[in-house]
């Protein structure tokens, strides 16, 4: 019988497994879905110590589940698998990346400190929030690793970063970002990576963070967010997620937990896709620039391979055909691939940035006008190519 704590277990056994520990003593060969809003309590005093220590973030031991705000099981066992896949002794899973998202910077900021500091390029969204200072911090960004150190500040309760950063994929050095760190805890987006090319907290970060709704999820069909740490960040994100309202659902849940079965192959296979659709954007003339982690210009550093802090480049790319105009014609005229935020799908999506994901970010900060970003799936990547043609030669 497997267990998601089974050091023998790699990487692809784990994501089959983890999690599914209950199903054999459950008799049931796929994870139910336990939808019960509210649970029966044995007794008044029980019922009260269960409640007391899932609202302050405790784990449920032998008690109730007591209301599904504060623990779900079928959310519980998605949240195994990923603590398992990433290496982490606790995960906690929300509604949302950005839910998520809510949450560290609420914890942080009670456990540490207002102040963050963020390195750019992020996500439209974590930027967005971080700008406005919505939940009351305060944030320094900054460009690259080089200026987090002198950023941080006695009350700096997070570093913020993402690897490789949405949308034009710059790379990161985790290493040297928790050494810059100094100290202060490090959130690491891990959302284009997934635990199966990178592991964050194997470099001392702290927190692992995802948009399921990308590529743990990946058919374009689930919202939800999960973040990756140790027990006392677990302790410390619960209770947020509990007040706040934003545990995942266990729809969701059920749905982010299969996803991870297929997500080794699905990474593998796209990745294989995206390698052969760059080779073919590099041979076309519009196309001023291609970025992807799998190519030197993108990875000065040498952080990309077997063996290294990200162990293949993906399946995102980034392309740059000069202008907003030709970059808007390109992404209208597509035919197999979708025109659509988001990505990580099993289908292929394209979308442009400036206009749409990176519109909330300040216009120092926004990619160019003349980037498009392509999210890479398991069609034939002959196909995809062909569309990419097409659509360009319609474009010009
Ligand atoms: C989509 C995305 C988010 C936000 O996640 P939602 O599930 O849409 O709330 C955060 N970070 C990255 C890198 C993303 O791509």
């Amino acid at each position: 019988m497997t267990t998601s704590n089974d050091a023998r277990l790699r990487l692809d056994s784990l994501a089959v497994h983890a999690g599914r520990e209950d199903l054999q003593s459950l008799g049931v060969h796929a994870s139910p879905i336990d939808l019960s809003s509210t649970n029966p309590l044995p007794d008044v005093e029980s019922g009260g110590d269960a409640y007391e220590r899932l609202a302050t973030g405790g784990d449920l031991g032998d008690g109730s589940a007591v209301y599904q705000r504060l623990w779900n099981p079928t959310v519980a066992r998605f949240e195994r698998a990923l603590a398992a896949l990433e290496g982490a002794e606790a995960a906690v899973a929300f509604a949302s990346g950005m839910a998520a998202v809510t949450a560290v910077l609420t914890a942080a900021k009670q456990r540490r400190g207002a102040h963050v500091v963020a390195v750019r390029p992020l996500y439209g969204g974590t930027d967005h929030l971080l700008a406005t200072g919505l939940l009351g911090t305060e944030t320094t960004f900054v460009d690259d690793v080089e200026h987090v150190a002198r950023a941080v500040r006695a009350d700096t309760g997070l570093v913020v970063a993402e690897t490789p950063g949405n949308p034009t994929l710059e790379l990161i050095d985790l290493q040297a970002l928790v050494a810059a760190a100094q100290g202060a805890p490090v959130l690491v987006d891990n959302t284009f990576a997934t635990p199966v090319l990178q592991r964050p907290l194997d470099h001392g970060v702290a927190l692992s963070l995802h948009s399921a709704t990308k590529y743990i999820g990946g058919h374009g069909d689930v919202l939800g967010g999960v973040v990756a740490c140790d027990a006392a960040w677990a302790r410390a994100l619960r209770p947020v997620r509990a007040i706040t309202g934003a545990i995942a659902h266990p729809f969701s849940a059920y749905l982010m937990h299969r996803g991870l079965q297929t997500l080794p192959l699905r990474v593998r296979a796209q990745q294989e896709g995206a390698r052969r659709v760059v080779a073919a954007l590099q041979g076309m003339s519009a196309v001023r620039e291609v970025r992807y982690p799998g190519l030197a210009a993108c990875d000065p550093s040498g952080l990309v391979g077997e063996g290294k802090q990200m162990a293949g480049p993906g399946s995102m790319i980034a392309i740059d055909l000069g202008s907003s105009s030709r970059a808007a014609a390109v992404a209208e005229s597509v035919r197999l691939f979708t025109h659509a935020v988001s990505l990580g799908s099993v289908d292929s999506l394209i979308q442009h940035p400036a206009s749409l994901t990176h519109r909330p970010v300040a216009a120092e900060a926004r990619p160019h006008a003349g980037v498009l970003r392509l999210s890479i799936g398991l069609e034939d990547p002959g196909d995809l190519i062909a569309d990419l043609e097409q659509a360009i030669a319609a474009a010009s």
